[in-house]
């Protein structure tokens, strides 16, 4: 019989579940353990979520909802890191997750859930020692951000690799978020299939709703963008506006959004007055490098008046932008899943998006937005004004978008999980990686 799970260790070194997403290293990954820890605590599983402290001022425990602890981990300097200086840290963040089981009764833990590489380090070493499953979840991988490097991006280093490697071959069950990065677990990075578990992410289907009851019921025949969500935000009715939400990197091609806009005015000065292009979100990644990088490159569009840009916004503001929007454009290089152009669509705003990643599932080509093939300007463009020339067809896709989205909640998501989990819990344990692999991980990471 299956051991009933009573208190799951979530692990996030690099990024704190109690971050605004939308800017610097928190994204979707945040959003996907608070929701998940949330709903997993409201079913009777604890969850202690242990992060880096990234300031002096941090208590060393704080909770974030009922049955929810964040767990700050000194490790290295009280501020934040670059994900590349992390690796060094990751003995003392390791031993300070253990110290802080240590202080628990033993088996205070049934599992491990660990996210992005870097917490897959000390979820290793603490999956021997506790003698619990390590589940992990790997969010991008190198190897596939790597062959999809945006212009002038820099690749993963070669310690990422190495890092994903050794969490792969130690993990007693890898989660994907979708089929695609299950075929990628195995064929690139050896992973065993009966160990890879495809779970997909969700959206919070409360606060992402449409703005009109009819587009909510999928009844609605006409395009619902102007309520009071466009007043809320100071948005004319007449306005045909355009939306990318999330972090600005080259990655994200938030740059395509803007050179498309660009196009469609050359070619419709008279679209001009009504066009807005909505950007909500800060600098992340290499864009922290030039933060100013975006504005400047739609003043030298010659379309900084029709450009607005919003700072990381909360989920309730975040809803009014997508219900706000005609369109929500995410042209990303790379998508792991894309919790974006779900939470667009639960709002009934379709979707245009590269068709690259994880958006492919997401959206479904031709029912609830379009896929793009590549990230030429003109492509979006073509398509952004069709929409706009073909109400009947936007209509249609808002009603799809809404359809689409109801298949992506957080509780499906969570019912999956604990499937998982269970039967993390009844496999044989998976031995740790061979010891020529961690070695070559402890030489590159100190080279
Ligand atoms: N987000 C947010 N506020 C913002 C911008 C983004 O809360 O201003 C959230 C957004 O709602 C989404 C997440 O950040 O849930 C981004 O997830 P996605 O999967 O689209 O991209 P990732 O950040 O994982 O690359």
């Amino acid at each position: 019989m299956s051991r009933r799970i009573n208190r799951v260790a979530t692990v996030s070194v690099h990024t704190s579940p109690l971050d605004q997403p939308g800017t610097g290293d928190a994204g979707g990954m945040n959003v996907y353990i608070v929701e998940v820890a949330k709903r997993l605590a409201a079913r009777g599983v604890e969850v202690d979520v242990f992060t880096r402290a990234t300031s002096r001022d941090l208590p060393p425990v704080a909770e974030l909802a009922p049955g929810v602890l964040v767990r700050h981990v000194v490790a290295g300097p009280f501020e934040e890191l670059d994900k590349t200086e992390l690796p060094r840290h990751l003995c003392g963040f390791t031993s300070g997750v253990l110290r802080a089981e240590a202080s628990h009764e033993p088996g205070h833990y049934d599992l491990l859930h660990t996210h992005y590489w870097l917490s897959g380090q000390a979820g290793w070493a603490a999956k021997k020692r506790w003698g619990v499953p390590l589940v992990h979840s790997m969010h991008t991988m190198a190897k596939v951000k790597n062959a999809a490097l945006a212009d002038g991006d820099r690749p993963e280093p070669p310690e990422r690799v190495l890092g994903e490697e050794l969490v792969v071959s130690s993990s007693d069950q890898l989660i994907a978020n979708t089929a695609e990065e299950a075929r990628e677990l195995v064929e690139l990075y050896g992973a065993d299939p009966k160990r890879v578990a495809r779970v997909n992410p969700g959206v919070d289907l409360s606060v992402f709703r449409p703005e009109s009851p009819l587009l909510a019921r999928g009844t609605g025949l006409l395009p619902h963008r102007t309520g009071p969500a466009r007043r809320r935000l100071g948005l004319p009715r007449d306005a045909y506006v355009l939306l990318f939400v999330g972090r600005i990197q080259p990655l994200k091609a938030p740059d395509v959004l803007l050179r498309a806009a660009a196009r469609m005015l050359a070619d419709d000065p008279s679209l001009r007055p009504r066009l807005v292009v909505a950007v909500v979100g800060g600098p992340s990644g290499s864009g922290r490098s030039r933060p100013e990088g975006l504005q400047a490159l739609a003043a030298e569009l010659g379309i900084a008046d029709v450009v607005r840009f919003e700072p990381p916004s909360p989920q309730a503001v975040l809803a009014d932008w997508y219900r706000a929007a005609d369109v929500t454009v995410v042209p990303s290089h790379s998508e792991s899943f894309g919790l974006v152009a779900v939470e667009s669509q639960a709002c009934g705003t379709p979707v245009v998006a590269a068709r690259v990643g994880g958006l492919r599932t997401a959206v479904a080509d031709g029912e609830s937005g379009i896929l793009v093939s590549g990230h030429d300007p003109a492509d979006y463009a073509a398509v952004l004004r069709r929409l706009h020339a073909e109400p009947g067809l936007h209509a249609r896709l808002a009603r799809g978008a809404v359809r689409r989205a109801q298949g992506f909640g957080w509780d499906a998501t969570v019912d999956r999980l604990l499937e998982v989990y269970t039967g993390a819990m009844s496999l044989p344990a998976v031995r740790l990686a061979p010891p020529t692999l961690t070695s070559r991980l402890t030489a590159e990471v100190t080279a």
